[in-house]
């Protein structure tokens, strides 16, 4: 989190204002940076969308969902009105020219009231679809054209290949500067990906053996224990490798393997990134082959209850090829990783919900310990948990208790609920804040984005043009395809698995 230095005077044009995204996300964030003081004394939020609501209807909704989904649960009636006063809402359709006149002069009057000119942005929580006509319409009423003054924030999915990400670069660009996009991936905002930074380069420890001499290989797994939900339709056209790893996933293998930055700025820091995705080894037919495994849920049970398999939920082709669980082993050709393996994978109806990076050192050079002393021998592993629990553990050998000799892997924690106090914040309020500061560290770069989808494209083309013949080949509840396994297995590891707590079960 930044410091609590306030902003200029903004305003929030929340473009799809009476959405899940906005009511879920967005205002809960926007109204604990109120609580937290870190929105400016003046700022407004006007909320946009087609739905006949009023002022006070459209708060009564966002009220809704701020007792809903907030992190410090029901709002207090005097900060919920004080924060409410700020929220104004405009019935407009996105496809009418006019109505972008109407924002122009709602925005004209909050500037002739405050003392100093508002960074205005306009956040598009809208279909993907819209993001073109949006960007074109206010740059005819110019409400795009002021660089200093004017952002626009892209939600994902930011293209839906690498062509089509290209033409929305294209479009984007032709109208605002890179430093006024701010394509978002809320997984950078969470509090251990940032911190990742702090634990590479705050410390001398790690630093000298973050590398191929000393890591035998690198996982990342972010698996899910739903199905897809109310999103089968849009879900059915994308699948986990376009979902999951051409964005978040990518983002995190560029934290774990980037070069150390110079020093601190967005531009920096985007720059050792993309080096990672440039260096990333492309995908070949016989790579395809065998270092990709793709798999779909079928029905099962969960919890005792029984769930449907993927082709039978709502919204999905009863013949879908579209992947729910996607594996790939990637290399990163440059001296720091030359054949260390980067095994990743995502899924939907997994076992557990969790997103962990385990890294893996090489064993002791030699074992001087007799056998049966090191039954349970496990080399060391750094292992950093996104959730459930936020957390990093250094797995360490240590001698048991006793007359012998016997060792077992114990874990050093460094658990955030246990070290700090303050409540974490929630991903959008740390880039809802930068997008405010104009700070575009953990927003994706054009380049960086279309590198990512160049990366996967081999992939996406060949399971498109293949359908599988195996699918659904995971049952719900499990750790995916039996392949996956054996995907990591022929190298001789295998996944790592976080066990779970009492409080995690559900
Ligand atoms: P949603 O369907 O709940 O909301 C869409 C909004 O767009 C509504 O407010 C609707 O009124 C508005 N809209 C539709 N047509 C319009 C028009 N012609 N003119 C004006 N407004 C119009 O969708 P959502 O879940 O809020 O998602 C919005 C975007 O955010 C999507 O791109 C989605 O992929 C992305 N996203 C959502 C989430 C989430 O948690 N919901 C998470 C990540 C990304």
């Amino acid at each position: 989190m930044k410091a609590n230095i306030k902003s200029k005077p903004t305003i929030f044009m929340i473009f799809g204002g009476t959405g899940d995204l906005a009511e879920r996300k967005l205002i809960p964030a926007l109204y604990h940076l109120f609580l937290d003081s870190y929105m400016p004394k003046e700022f407004a939020i006007i909320g946009l969308g087609r739905t006949d609501y009023n002022d006070d209807s459209f708060k009564k909704l966002l009220l809704g969902g701020i007792n809903k989904f907030s992190r410090s649960g029901k709002a207090e009636k005097d900060k919920w009105e004080d924060f409410s006063k700020h929220i104004t809402y405009l019935k407009s359709d996105v496809n009418n020219e006019a109505d972008y006149k109407k924002m122009s002069s709602l925005i004209d009057g909050f500037e002739k009231e405050w003392s100093e000119t508002p960074i205005i942005i306009h956040y598009l929580a809208v279909a993907p679809n819209f993001f073109p006509i949006i960007a074109s319409n206010l740059a005819k009423v110019k409400l795009a054209d002021d660089c200093d003054r004017t952002r626009i924030v892209i939600e994902k999915p930011f293209g839906h290949d690498l062509q089509s990400a290209k033409e929305l670069n294209v479009l984007l660009k032709g109208i605002f500067a890179e430093n006024q996009i701010y394509r978002i991936d809320h997984y950078l905002g969470k509090e251990t990906v940032q911190n990742m930074l702090a634990f590479r380069f705050a410390n001398a420890l790690f630093e000298p053996i973050w590398n191929r001499n000393y890591i035998e290989h690198v996982q990342i797994s972010v698996t899910e224990d739903i199905g897809v939900e109310d999103r089968g339709g849009y879900y059915d056209g994308s699948g986990a490798l376009r979902d999951m790893v051409q964005n978040h996933i990518l983002q995190v293998l560029c934290l774990v393997a980037m070069e150390p930055p110079v020093n601190f700025d967005a531009e920096e820091i985007r720059n050792r990134k993309v080096d990672v995705l440039r260096a990333m080894r492309q995908f070949g037919p016989d790579e395809i082959r065998f270092n990709t495994v793709r798999g779909q849920y079928s029905e099962g049970w969960v919890k005792g209850e029984k769930v449907e398999g993927y082709r039978d939920e709502e919204g999905v082709d009863p013949e879908s090829n579209t992947e729910t669980f996607a594996a790939l082993k990637f290399f990163i050709d440059n001296w720091r990783w030359q054949n260390v393996p980067f095994y990743v994978r995502t899924g939907k109806r997994m076992h557990q919900k969790a997103s962990i990076i385990s890294i893996q050192f090489k064993d002791v050079p030699h074992l001087i310990f007799p056998n049966q002393s090191s039954e349970s021998w496990q080399q060391n592993r750094l292992i950093i948990s996104i959730q459930p629990e936020m957390s990093i553990r250094l797995q360490v050998q240590a001698k048991r208790p006793g007359l012998d000799m016997t060792l077992n892997p114990v874990d050093m924690v460094f658990n955030y609920d246990g070290t700090y106090e303050n409540e974490t914040p929630e991903a959008y309020e740390t880039l809802l804040l930068d997008a405010m500061k104009g700070d575009q560290t953990l927003f994706m770069r054009g380049d960086q984005v279309e590198t990512a989808w160049d990366l996967i494209m081999p992939v996406l083309e060949s399971w498109e043009s293949k359908k599988s013949i195996s699918f659904p080949n995971y049952s719900a509840d499990s750790w995916g395809p039996e392949t996956a396994e054996a995907l990591i297995a022929k190298d001789g590891f295998h996944w790592f698995t976080m066990p779970i707590k009492k409080a995690d079960k559900k």
